[in-house]
């Protein structure tokens, strides 16, 4: 599927993450947050929102350039800056849902990275169920008012812009009544109140963010007043293919790392890897991860032509991403004592992979969406 051009590209992109990234990751990894620079750095090369037209910023780039870049930072270790959630998962929220002059205000800075977007949907209290979400949003002449908290909002901090989904009509219960609104960073009562210590994934600024007595321009609501949810539903289909992404790309990587210490640890005289035993785990491994590939790079371009696949990409997120951590647990346990050190790219791998059937839909509401395709409940 790929083209000679987009090799071009991700032989650049390679030479990128090599010069720029690499380089870099354990800064960001005990500064638990990618420092703003690497974002202006991605944007000024072309690696931020390749798909947005050239007037807002972009090239006009097929989705296959988002999926080299997903791929490749997933690859490199670099998931946790989280570039994809920025130019495939939200901006496109601004591209299809804005106005012209909210594209015109906003969409430039987010391909050159000096703007950086995260999307508030989990609250303390609701997270896969987002029809119980709270936060409220008041009309006041030009204005609304917003009230409420959010959590776990992945750039939370690096934020310059953060999409915000809140209840505009409580007397409209469950899904109906949400609508979404951009807040801007330094807008009075839009607080970032702290960076989430976490297990891994560390060097994401997941955040904790707060929003109260929030004035925001009521030109500020994107799409239509109380159609949020359903605004956020039309676009989860990219945004769980993005994260599968990454999620394969990066059992691929564990397992070519895993390879190449097996093949060089020794022990009883021999390479670890010919015990049969471990053998047989790589070479299961070897094939779980090519039957996720064949699944993946099918549904990447069924979804290219346009296909409704909301049960397929399910099928993928959650059976990948319990892959990936299957393979993860696997290649620590083939590394030995040294999986479990820092000094070996393996042991944040098996960290960083854990959120993932978690973040984006859980692997159960996965399963709750897919059985509700098959007309099981
Ligand atoms: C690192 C990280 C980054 C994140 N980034 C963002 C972000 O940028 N923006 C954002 O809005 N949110 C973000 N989230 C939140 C994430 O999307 C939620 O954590 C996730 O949707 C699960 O919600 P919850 O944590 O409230 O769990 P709950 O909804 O409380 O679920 C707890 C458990 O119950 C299970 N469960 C719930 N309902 C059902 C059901 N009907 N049937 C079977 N099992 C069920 C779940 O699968 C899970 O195992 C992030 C989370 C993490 C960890």
């Amino acid at each position: 599927m790929y083209q000679a051009e987009h090799n071009i590209f991700r032989n650049a992109l390679l030479k990128f993450i090599a010069q720029e990234v690499t380089p870099r990751l354990d800064e960001w990894e005990h500064a638990g947050i990618y420092s703003r620079d690497i974002w202006r750095k991605m944007g000024e090369a072309g690696f931020l929102c390749p798909w947005l037209p050239e007037e807002y910023g972009g090239c006009e780039a097929d989705f296959l350039y988002s999926v080299i870049i997903t791929e490749e930072m997933g690859r490199a270790g670099a998931a946790a800056m989280m570039a994809s959630l920025h130019s495939d998962i939200i901006v496109p929220y601004i591209y299809h849902l804005g106005t012209e002059e909210q594209k015109q205000k906003w969409l430039p800075g987010c391909a050159s990275g000096e703007i950086i977007t995260a999307v508030a949907m989990t609250e303390p209290n609701t997270g896969s169920d987002l029809a119980g979400i709270k936060a409220s949003a008041v009309r006041d002449g030009d204005s609304y008012i917003l009230n409420g908290s959010k959590i776990f909002i992945s750039n939370g901090m690096n934020c310059g812009l953060v999409i915000v989904a809140a209840r505009t009509d409580k007397t409209l219960g469950g899904a109906k009544g949400l609508s979404l609104f951009v807040v801007e960073e330094g807008t009075p009562g839009f607080i970032k109140v702290k960076k989430l210590e976490k297990m891994g994934l560390n060097a994401q600024d997941t955040a904790e963010l707060l929003f109260d007595e929030c004035r925001i321009p009521a030109s500020n609501l994107l799409g239509r007043e109380n159609q949020g949810f359903y605004h956020l539903m039309e676009h989860l289909q990219a945004e769980r293919l993005i994260l599968t992404i990454y999620g394969q790309a990066m059992a691929e990587t564990m397992l070519e790392q895993t390879i190449r210490y097996t093949k060089e640890r020794m022990a009883f005289g021999k390479p670890i890897a010919t015990f049969q035993h471990n053998a047989f785990k790589i070479v299961d491994m070897a094939t779980e991860i090519k039957i996720g590939r064949a699944f993946m790079d099918q549904l990447i371009v069924r979804h290219m032509n346009g296909e409704a696949l909301v049960t397929e990409i399910s099928m993928a997120k959650s059976w990948i991403m319990e892959m990936a951590n299957r393979v993860a647990y696997q290649c620590v346990q083939l590394h030995g004592g040294y999986g479990f050190m820092e000094e070996y790219p393996i042991s944040r791998f098996y960290r960083d992979i854990r959120t993932f059937p978690i973040f984006g839909g859980t692997t159960e509401i996965m399963k709750v969406i897919i059985a509700k395709n098959m007309g099981l409940s």
